[in-house]
């Protein structure tokens, strides 16, 4: 199961996971807290509607078998929505995930890691409702989907350096976002699945047209597809029950190990 905060986080974070466990044969299930209505758009009227119906296009395209929406409001960037996931009740919330983990029996929970990537407040809300539902349901293996942040620093630097990075890029801030190499458990390689990952965040159109912020979307989407099968043809998990550094290939590595720690404890 895959939990994540609005409609396009699938797909930049985790589509290639999903693509490649669904093409295992394994049950796929995405859950999304909110509607992503307050996601970036020039002037779309009813855009949670919108954004709906791009999840479960893009959830058709990787094999997804269920997708449920918590319902929650979109908290936006600054995270002060009336109504929003950010400022609900983690008990609660987590109650509901834990029933969805219960009736599907899950395995394998992803959530974010505890700084919610870069930050937005439904990110970080996901770590803490995830992370709690998953110990509610006895959920045996639990991933932080993140980024390489040394790799992402190394690559946005000289970047900047060179102008070529547009001024709302917080590089800074990003020293402090994601993961660093040496917490990285899980490194999925979905390069063979990377066909399915663009089509994800191809069908995120909304979220890709407009503005003058940057479009991460409309960057990725723009790569010639041997740049893009080399930019995301990673995906990154942290697992905190297995040693900080392992190099592990699969997201399901590992858990028979724990599995009989459970047996034996
Ligand atoms: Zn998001």
């Amino acid at each position: 199961m895959f939990f994540h905060a609005h409609p396009d986080d699938e797909a930049l974070l985790t589509a290639g996971t999903m693509a490649l466990l669904a093409a295992e044969g394994h049950r796929v299930v995405l859950v999304v807290a909110t509607a992503g209505e307050r996601g970036l758009a020039d002037d779309v009227a009813g855009l949670g509607a919108v954004r709906t119906a791009e999840l479960h296009a893009s959830a058709a395209v990787l094999g997804c078998a269920r997708v449920v929406f918590l319902g929650y409001g979109d908290s936006g960037v600054d995270g002060d929505m009336p109504g929003g996931f950010a400022g609900a009740s983690v008990a609660v919330a987590a109650g509901e995930l834990a029933e969805i983990l219960r009736q599907e029996d899950a395995d394998l929970l992803t959530v974010y890691d505890p700084a919610g990537g870069y930050g937005h407040p439904d990110h970080v809300q996901v770590h803490r409702v995830g992370t709690m539902a998953a110990r509610l349901a006895g959920t045996p293996v639990v991933l932080e989907a993140t980024v390489d942040r040394d790799l992402l620093l190394r690559v946005l630097r000289p970047l900047r350096r060179w102008g070529l990075l547009p001024r709302a890029v917080d590089v800074g801030a990003l020293a402090r976002a994601y993961a660093g190499r040496d917490e990285i458990t899980h490194r999925v390689r979905v390069r063979r699945h990377a066909g399915a990952k663009r089509a994800a965040l191809a069908a995120h159109a909304s979220q890709a047209t407009g503005g003058d912020t940057v479009r991460t979307l409309r960057a990725l989407l723009g790569l010639p597809a041997p740049l893009f099968r080399y930019a995301l043809g990673t995906e990154y998990f942290v697992r905190r029950d297995v040693a900080p550094g392992s190099h592990l290939a699969h997201p399901l590595d590992a858990w028979p190990d724990r599995v009989r720690v459970a047996a034996d404890g």
